[in-house]
């Protein structure tokens, strides 16, 4: 089979707002861009952010303060340079969603209006209704079109062309027909979102799958503090689908079965607003110990009536549908049923200040880049606080497209790719498509989500990481042995499962022998064995590696310090 070989200055792999900032910057700049993405634009997930996005605009807050807020919320393992750099741009990168023609709510007096999120000293989240990621992503995927960005959808990047310390290109296939590809480049941008869906609670979109990071992984190169996976507090009870952080900023209470606002025990000034973390631990607590509600007591309330009809329909409006569409609850009348569910991974490949990709903690990977959720420039440590992380994509995106253009300018050379960089894949995916065995993709998928959920979730302990190790072993074996119904080349939604399952056991091994690896409890990291914060031992960033019998090795990175003085952190 002949492959065609596409060529230009810069291929993205991923259209949400990371992709789509690096690209129309790119373009802007008079380069040659691509981005692929296995779905349309549109439906990447950065159009479910609900919330809001960072940026101290009032006279009340400061750049000084975000900056405070978002190492705090780290527990202090964020990289405090790239910290300052993001919040001290924050203002500048609303400036710029807007010029581009992005609308966000605003108050009486025409100023942009911005809503209390936990663990911020101030009223910060930029917001346009609880629509804000939908309305950023339309606004910047139309002007990159406008600078003439190729956007090429449904194709499905499947690997990385890497070679003598440089990246070259990517592999792809079309998903309507199979037809696979090359893309060569002379840079290649990662911005391919989280990976929640190793859980089987959690709010991701289908399509998060972190098929980058194990495509990176692959290769021998390092994924960053793959431990740190964030449960949100409040996930409708049963399918983990969001209710924004927007319900707690605007008044939301905590109630247990017996009537309890609970968060009086466990955060007592910050209460409900305490940072994620804090509160998904204390709801997952109170239903641990028997107080949750309903017939299996497996979730708590949150309670929105004492805010009145007008302010849920103006500002809450999706997310009285969702409850009402998931639920059956109207938020206006009664309390709804919610419960921790993972929603955003911290972790990632391991990028410096300008998001070029690391390939330990010393050198750099010639050409190759990754900015948004699935990197770790380490702006949210252990702990990611809200609002902070559609700042984090667009500003990043926006600063590593910038230093693509700077670092082509000062010269990266193009090398050609030759049909062979292709073969590996296409072995893979005819090996998959021929297997006939014994087990189902959607069964391996959910045994690995469940398990997840129970033994590397909110509550971790070296016995249940162990056990994970193990049940995860024995979920490689039977993924060798999987069955692949559809042998078709057109829209084969099963093969493309499978290959994002194979995607799924790797990085959940990382996620499995990094939580293993720091005994300590930090952030979102709690370990029941561990469960203070151990700076001597562990102010570290892990790296960590996989060779090719899927052994994981762990190393360190030391954290960017020196702005702000350690403490401990209590809300
Ligand atoms: C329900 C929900 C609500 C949220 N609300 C907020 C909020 O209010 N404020 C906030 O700050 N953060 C919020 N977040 C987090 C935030 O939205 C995301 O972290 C951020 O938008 C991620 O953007 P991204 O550009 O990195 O990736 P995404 O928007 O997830 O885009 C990933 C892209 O990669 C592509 N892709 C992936 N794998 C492949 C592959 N193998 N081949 C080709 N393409 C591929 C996909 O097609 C997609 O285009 C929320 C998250 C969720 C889940």
């Amino acid at each position: 089979m002949s492959i065609s070989i596409y060529k230009y200055d810069v291929v993205i792999v991923g259209a949400g707002l990371a992709g789509c900032a690096a690209a129309r910057e790119a373009a802007h700049a008079g380069l040659s861009a691509c981005v692929l993405t296995k779905l349309h634009p549109l439906r990447s997930h950065s159009g479910a952010a609900q919330g809001g996005i960072n940026a101290a605009l009032s006279e009340e807050d400061s750049i000084e303060l975000h900056e405070f807020d978002t190492v705090k919320g780290s527990d202090y393992l964020g990289d405090q340079d790239c910290i300052r750099l993001m919040c001290q741009k924050a203002p500048e990168t609303i400036r710029w969603a807007e010029k581009m023609g992005a609308v966000f709510s605003r108050k009486e007096d025409g100023s942009i209006a911005q809503r209390p999120f936990g663990g911020q000293s101030s009223p910060r989240a930029c917001y346009a209704k609880d629509r804000t990621g939908l309305t950023l992503l339309q606004t910047i995927y139309e002007q990159a079109h406008r600078d003439g960005v190729d956007f090429k959808d449904e194709y499905y990047v499947a690997d990385i062309i890497y070679k003598d310390g440089k990246v070259t290109g990517v592999v792809a296939f079309n998903l309507v027909d199979s037809q696979p590809m090359i893309f060569n480049a002379r840079a290649v941008m990662f911005a391919t979102g989280g990976y929640g869906r190793a859980f089987k609670i959690n709010s991701n979109a289908h399509a998060n799958t972190g098929d980058a990071l194990s495509i990176v992984a692959r290769k021998g190169l390092p994924l960053e503090d793959m431990e740190f996976v964030q449960f949100h507090p409040t996930g409708i009870a049963g399918s983990g689908v969001l209710i924004s952080e927007a319900a707690r900023g605007e008044g939301g209470k905590l109630l247990n079965s017996k009537g309890e606002r609970f968060m009086e025990k466990y955060a007592p000034n910050k209460l409900e607003l305490a940072s994620r973390d804090v509160v998904s631990r204390a709801i997952t607590q109170e239903i641990l110990e028997g107080r949750g509600c309903g017939e299996n007591k497996d979730h708590v309330l949150i309670d929105l009536t004492h805010l009145g009809a007008d302010l849920i329909n103006t500002k809450l409006p999706e997310l009285r549908d969702l409850a009402i569409t998931f639920l059956g609850q109207d938020m206006i009348k009664e309390p709804i049923s919610i419960a921790a569910t993972a929603h955003y991974s911290m972790g990632g490949i391991p990028v410096n200040i300008n998001g070029h990709v690391r390939k330990n903690s010393q050198e750099l990977v010639e050409g190759f880049y990754a900015a948004g959720e699935c990197s770790c420039v380490s702006v949210h440590g252990a702990n990611r606080l809200g609002a902070n992380s559609v700042l984090e994509a667009l500003f990043f995106g926006r600063h590593v497209g910038d230093n693509i253009v700077k670092d082509l300018k000062e010269g990266i050379e193009f090398i050609d790719a030759t049909e062979e960089d292709a073969n590996a894949t296409l072995e893979e995916m005819e090996r998959l498509r021929s297997l006939n065995g014994t087990q189902r993709v959607p069964d391996i998928r959910n045994d690995l989500q469940q398990s997840m959920t129970d033994n590397a979730g909110v509550f971790r302990t070296e016995e249940s990481l162990i056990k994970q190790r193990e049940i995860i072993k024995e979920l490689r074996k039977r993924f060798e042995d999987i069955r692949i119904d559809d042998k078709s080349k057109v829209y084969n939604t099963d093969l493309q499962e499978a290959i994002e399952l194979g995607h799924m056991l790797d990085f959940s091994a990382f996620i499995v022998e990094s939580a293993i690896d720091r005994k300590e409890s930090r952030g979102a990291h709690f370990r029941d064995d561990y469960p203070t914060r151990d700076d001597e031992n562990y102010l570290k960033h892990t790296m960590a590696y996989m060779d090719d019998k899927h052994n994981i090795s762990i190393d360190h990175m030391d954290v960017v310090l020196g702005y702000h003085e350690l403490a401990e952190r209590t809300y």
